[in-house]
């Protein structure tokens, strides 16, 4: 048998998979019900469709356009292929749809409690203990994960906490991004009347977030929903495997550090996972040969931006105007950086100026 912690789009599509080459596989998920509470916006670049069919109800807008925003300049770009906007609630049933199609079983309101030897404690409605036992036990059960705690005793993910609205204003369909908000802000479009806004920060988040209502005049009066999260980052020495017990997606940080999307990376660590089960093989190696060199770049790119003042963002967007530099940005897919991050070097070799932030 073998027991996934966590019924978000990781563990589903890992359930999926390995249930469709005839696995025995259970889901235990803490809340009552799948995709609520909703800790998301929803963007995902349209790569995600190499990786799975969406039912087109999941998406809700597709959009191209793309401002930043740095304290003095404005960057607009048009992407070559458009960005999608999920409703996750959707998307995660859609999923555990997929697995119970295949024999799945889910178990909702079971949280994970701790697993000794192949025994798993869990607590029913926060109450009953039952014990149940497994082969294999996948801990997709987000950036809190208490399955990762198992692994690595010490804590050792950094989080970032994220705070969205969803909010009455109108717009013109396209992105926006501000880099030098907190640790970012962003606004995304549902439709030409409703946006999710948002700022993901160290430290405080909440404070950074109602100065950004702020400056859009946002009232309380517009704001229709208000949802938070964690975001951990990306942290390679993480140890995601040890005695049949595997971490996946948030609860293994494969998380990009410059955005904080993890939604494809969660699947394609599990397809990884699938492979090294049913395969024999080690999944540690087989996720980072697929995610970790753009997750790495991801992460040293965070470091660099961590560093900059205003001025420094300022300048990154006016290299960024130049129609050269534009046009490999505007083609570039961001969940697979190493695919131009050369091109780009060598186009504007003035961006070179801030690896000094690395040092
Ligand atoms: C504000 C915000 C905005 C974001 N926007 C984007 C975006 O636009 N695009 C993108 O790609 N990513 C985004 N992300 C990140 C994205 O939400 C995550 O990367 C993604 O949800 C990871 O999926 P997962 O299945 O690994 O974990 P989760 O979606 O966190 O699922 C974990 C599941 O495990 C369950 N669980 C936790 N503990 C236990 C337990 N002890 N027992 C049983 N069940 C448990 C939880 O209830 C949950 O259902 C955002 C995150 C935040 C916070």
């Amino acid at each position: 048998m073998i027991s996934v912690i966590g019924a978000g789009p990781s563990g589903c599509y890992a359930a999926y998979l390995l249930a469709k080459t005839g696995k025995p596989v259970q889901i235990f998920e803490e809340h009552k019900e799948i995709g609520h509470p909703i800790q998301c916006t929803g963007l995902v670049t349209s790569s995600i469709k190499d990786i799975i069919d969406l039912k087109q109800d999941i998406i809700i807008n597709e959009i191209d356009k793309v401002r930043i925003f740095s304290k003095h300049e404005e960057l607009e770009l048009k992407l070559k292929n458009k960005n999608l906007i999920i409703d996750r609630k959707k998307f995660d049933n859609y999923l555990a749809d997929l697995a119970v199609s295949k024999g799945v079983k889910i178990f909702l309101n079971y949280k994970f409690i701790d697993k000794k030897n192949n025994l798993l404690k869990l607590k029913y409605n926060n109450e009953k203990e039952t014990i149940v036992k497994t082969d294999h036990l996948i801990g997709a059960d987000g950036p809190l994960s208490k399955v990762a705690g198992s692994i690595n005793p010490k804590k050792e993910t950094k989080l970032m906490t994220g705070i969205q609205a969803v909010v009455k204003l109108k717009n013109e369909n396209h992105i926006e991004f501000y880099p030098s908000i907190g640790t970012f802000a962003w606004i995304v479009p549902e439709n030409k009347e409703i946006c999710r806004i948002g700022v993901a920060s160290y430290k405080n988040p909440r404070e950074e977030f109602q100065k950004f209502l702020k400056t859009k005049n946002i009232e309380q009066k517009d704001i229709t929903d208000t949802q938070g999260g964690l975001i951990p980052i990306y942290n390679p020495r993480l140890k995601t495997d040890k005695n049949n017990t595997y971490l996946l997606g948030d609860a293994a940080a494969q998380v990009k550090a410059t955005t904080g999307g993890g939604i494809i990376q969660g699947l394609k660590a599990a397809q990884a996972m699938t492979k090294s089960i049913i395969e024999g093989k080690d999944y540690e190696k087989e996720w980072r040969r697929s995610i970790h060199k753009d997750l790495l770049l991801h992460l040293r790119m965070r470091k660099i931006m961590d560093r900059f003042k205003d001025k420094d963002w300022d300048l990154l967007i006016r290299l960024f105007k130049k129609p050269k530099t534009k046009s490999i940005i505007e083609n570039f897919d961001r969940d697979y950086p190493s695919k131009f991050m050369v091109k780009l070097a060598l186009t504007e070799p003035r961006l070179i100026y801030f690896s000094r932030f690395l040092l």
